[in-house]
């Protein structure tokens, strides 16, 4: 079957079987590299089988779809740090303990959905309840009447008793509880550990939660599943215990000491001799912010570049679901605030695709437009190598090589 499409409307959402679809495109950013085109990818099977940029003919029997002179095709984005369980407007800690599974269910097949049309095919969530977004990611087929994004989950982040987040239910007294807690998350099938390692921003973010004997016990623990630790943390000390320990990956990564905040040089060294990665969570000013809050948000960006600089993989990601600025869609824009205070426009896009990729190990499937990987494509209006901007204007999202349908249009009243 061969079907050409327009830039603006298509006949058919997608093949049928996961057959062979065209995507054409002006450009390509491959995760890497933009490169010129007429750009081609043939996707079959869910995966791309070719990369074209000579301007080729597509093969006869494709399903083509054709973005025109002015698009680029990439790969899809990667949110590394989200809560789908939670609703941007809510208040978490009333709805995620009188809430029944049903309704949170719900709300994350909502938001993955949401986060998927804007183009993010890959969501790492790092704070679930009761391992519902689990139950999402397992029982999520791409043809399904609701698609979502791939999902890497934590499951509950692990926790002081009412510490931060406590009413995920991830609650450990202590490194001989938590050991326990992360083989049972093992068993439950999670992908990652997250462990609050300091209070939070709104509370005392210098505040720990866990110290750095408690950290490598708990790391030795993932160790023994085979799973990395990734940890929220704030307060300087806490990150230089966690790089310590042998974490993967510091969220955040805001360097509070009870003097405001301070980088410690050392400490962003030891991240890029060991390749630790940053989850930056991006953080802009709003008007409800506590003034000691927005104090830390100048020094903040200019670490985050310092560690860019200094070669410390930092990932652009979200926190979405957190409050009502992040909306579980905000990635393209949080990328732009992320490419005007951390690095080139370029380094940004690698940021949210095969880094990100490699920060959730998943490297060898998402992130790059390669032949053998994953068919995760967003299709943009424009050039987002130099107008980062573009990613708002997707013309078309891909999720293991079926098109994405569009949100249904508004009809105008009357
Ligand atoms: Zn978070």
């Amino acid at each position: 079957m061969s079907e050409v499409l327009s830039a603006n409307g298509y006949r058919k959402v997608f093949d049928d079987d996961g057959g062979m679809v065209v995507v054409r495109a002006g450009r390509i950013f491959d995760g890497e590299t933009v490169r010129s085109g007429p750009a081609m990818v043939i996707t079959c099977g869910g995966v791309v089988t070719a990369v074209d940029v000579s301007g080729a003919a597509a093969p006869a029997e494709a399903l083509v779809h054709d973005f025109g002179p002015s698009s680029t095709v990439l790969p899809g984005l990667i949110d590394a740090h989200t809560h789908l369980v939670l609703d941007p407007d809510g208040d978490a800690p009333s709805q995620l303990t009188t809430d029944s599974d049903q309704v949170v269910l719900a709300r994350i097949r909502a938001n993955a959905a949401r986060a998927l049309a804007a183009g993010v095919t890959t969501v790492r969530d790092l704070g679930d309840r009761g391992f519902l977004t689990l139950d999402v990611r397992d029982h999520s087929s791409v043809s399904g009447a609701v698609m979502v994004p791939h999902i890497v989950a934590a499951g509950p982040p692990i926790t002081r008793p009412r510490g931060h987040c406590w009413f995920l239910g991830g609650e450990a007294d202590g490194a001989g509880a938590a050991a326990a807690m992360i083989a049972d998350h093992a068993d439950r099938g999670v992908d990652v550990i997250k462990v609050m390692a300091t209070a939070g921003m709104g509370a005392d973010p210098a505040l720990a939660q866990f110290d750095r004997t408690e950290l490598t016990l708990m790391v030795a623990a993932a160790q023994a599943v085979e799973l990395p630790v990734v940890v929220h943390a704030h307060a300087a000390h806490t990150i230089a215990d966690a790089v310590a320990a042998g974490v993967a990956g510091i969220e955040h990564c805001t360097f509070v000491t009870a003097k405001g905040v301070r980088r410690d040089d050392r400490t962003v060294d030891a991240m890029a001799r060991a390749g630790v990665f940053v989850g930056c969570t991006v953080a802009k000013p709003r008007p409800d912010m506590p003034a000691a809050v927005l104090a830390t948000l100048e020094p903040y960006w200019t670490n985050q570049a310092y560690m860019h600089a200094r070669g410390v993989p930092v990932v652009c990601c979200t926190d979405a679901g957190i409050n009502p600025a992040k909306t579980h869609d905000v990635l393209p824009r949080d990328l732009a605030y992320f490419a005007s205070h951390v690095a080139t426009t370029r380094e940004s896009l690698v940021s949210a695709t095969s880094l990100a990729a490699t920060a959730c190990n998943l490297g060898h499937r998402k992130g790059r437009i390669r032949v053998g990987m994953d068919a995760d494509l967003l299709v943009v209006s424009g050039d987002p190598t130099v107008d980062i901007d573009a990613l708002t204007r997707v013309q078309a999202v891909y999720r293991m090589g079926r098109r994405v349908p569009a949100p249904a249009p508004v009809e105008a009243a009357g």
